[in-house]
């Protein structure tokens, strides 16, 4: 037993460091020691109980009221609101997405209303649940959602407006009140996507930040998704959707007595459903409580308010619009360097900083996502961060040879082969096999160059490539 966890343990030693703030995406910790400790125990005992009946396992039922009872309770609930645990923040979404859709099967072709900053996982959804995305653009300096081009995109075929409390890209909040008083008007469902900010916004509130309104005291918002895998500090695999009321819930359920089986019952996209992230949840919710919660959060926003002034104040940086939670986007001002060499730089000295793609009116930038384990080392991180420009600077632009950027952008994805793929991945230097290279920056300037739509075929191929035993 020792052999095969001390060869895990090597295996692991490899990853990004998950604690300590280095690594500035995927990844949230609290610094609080034993956190970790009552997670692994908790999920231990309940890893071999199974969500799929939850007569079998009440343990399990119980915790999921009680996770739910929370989340309401931070959110603005009432004794109606209802809800369900997920395994993460896309299923949130899904879900949301699925309910909508069923609840108005007299639509012949359902549409979603999303701002461009949406998460992925409505784009996911829309594919999934064979419904139409309706983008709307958003504003190209505080990159927020617009009202009024959100209201004028809802029309009979629209089952959901989705908005966002912050938007994963550049942490800022969508105007909330406004978009769901048009969703209201129109008598659609509104879905206020708080995975990231919804377990650290309310307790931002409560220390006396002025926080947009985006919960269920708004009028006209239906449903929200929170996951506690990101700033309730739980073990990943957990994130709660929740309804202004059940009838609104109805509709993601699932039974299917339509087979000689046990008559199927599920809640969520999941049948066999896991205790133990479930029961990791619970115990960290219930270890830190509202005075833990709360002190998180302010340890967190002087965090991310010191790295925040730090990065506007290094020449050559600009943060993009205002950001109002714990994510920090930032771009590069004027064409002295490149950006995504920065990143590289910041591996170098052990920060993992994400890179973003440029999209509409957001220019490639790098993303933060700050938690309170950054605290007490933002001076570290800063003057690192202006050393990887400065480095990056004297480095100069990344080349792209000019014929193959013209040969990339000629390409079209739909009709290039699996071995033209392959080629082209050879060329961009991401062979899968062999490992990543050290420095990413020549790769995303010649992805850069690729359209969206060619950039989703090849890092597919590429993830593909890696996934080959
Ligand atoms: C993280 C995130 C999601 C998706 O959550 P996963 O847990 O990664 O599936 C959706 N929306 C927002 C705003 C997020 O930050």
């Amino acid at each position: 037993m020792n052999d095969v966890l001390a060869r895990l343990r090597e295996l692991r030693s490899g990853d990004l460091p998950t604690h300590g703030g280095r690594t500035l995406a995927y990844v949230y910790d609290s610094g609080v020691s034993e956190v970790d400790e009552i997670a692994a125990a908790a999920h231990a005992l309940a890893s071999s109980a199974n969500g799929l009946d939850p007569t079998a396992f009440p343990s399990l039922l119980r915790m999921e009221n009680d996770l739910v009872a929370r989340a309401a309770g931070l959110l603005g609930g009432t004794a109606a609101t209802a809800g369900a645990i997920t395994s993460g923040g896309t299923e949130s979404c899904l879900l949301a997405v699925l309910a909508a859709r069923d609840a108005r099967p007299e639509v012949a072709s359902p549409s979603v209303v999303l701002p461009e900053t949406a998460h992925a996982a409505f784009h996911k959804a829309t594919h999934l649940f064979g419904v139409r995305k309706i983008v709307v653009p958003v504003d190209p300096e505080t990159f927020r959602a617009v009202p009024s081009a959100m209201a004028e995109a809802i029309d009979e075929s629209t089952v959901l407006v989705v908005a966002s409390a912050p938007s994963y890209a550049h942490g800022v909040v969508d105007p909330i009140p406004e978009i769901a008083a048009a969703a209201a008007s129109a008598g659609v469902r509104m879905h206020v996507d708080a995975c990231i900010g919804g377990w650290v916004l309310p307790y931002f509130a409560k220390l006396g930040a002025a926080v947009p309104r985006f919960d269920f005291g708004v009028p006209g918002v239906t449903s929200i998704s929170v996951d506690l895998h990101k700033y309730a500090y739980c073990a990943k695999g957990v994130s709660v959707l929740l309804h202004a009321d059940a009838e609104l819930r109805r509709t993601h359920y699932f039974a299917s007595a339509a087979w000689p089986g046990y008559t199927m019952l599920n809640p969520t996209l999941q049948s066999t459903r896991s205790g133990g992230p479930l029961a990791a949840a619970w115990a960290v919710v219930h270890h830190l409580g509202e005075e833990g919660y709360l002190r998180l959060a302010e340890i967190t926003r002087e965090a991310v308010t010191r790295i925040r002034s730090g990065v506007a104040a290094i020449d050559g940086l600009r943060v993009l619009g205002k950001p109002e939670s714990t994510l920090i986007a930032f771009t590069a001002e004027g064409a002295r360097f490149d950006l995504f060499t920065v990143a590289d730089e910041m591996k170098v000295r052990g920060w993992y900083v994400q890179p973003q793609f440029a999209h509409r009116s957001s220019p490639m930038n790098l993303h933060l996502t700050v938690t309170a384990a950054n605290r007490g080392s933002e001076t570290e991180f800063l003057t690192d961060l202006a050393a990887s420009v400065a480095s990056a600077a004297a480095a100069g632009p990344v080349p792209v040879d000019p014929d193959v950027a013209a040969f990339v952008a000629s390409l079209d994805p739909a009709t290039l082969t699996g071995e033209q793929f392959r080629g082209l991945l050879a060329v961009a230097g991401l062979t899968g096999g062999a490992g990543l290279p050290e420095r990413m920056a020549p790769i995303n300037a010649l992805l850069a160059t690729a359209s969206e739509p060619l950039r989703e075929r090849l890092l597919t191929e590429f993830l593909g490539a890696l996934y080959t035993p």
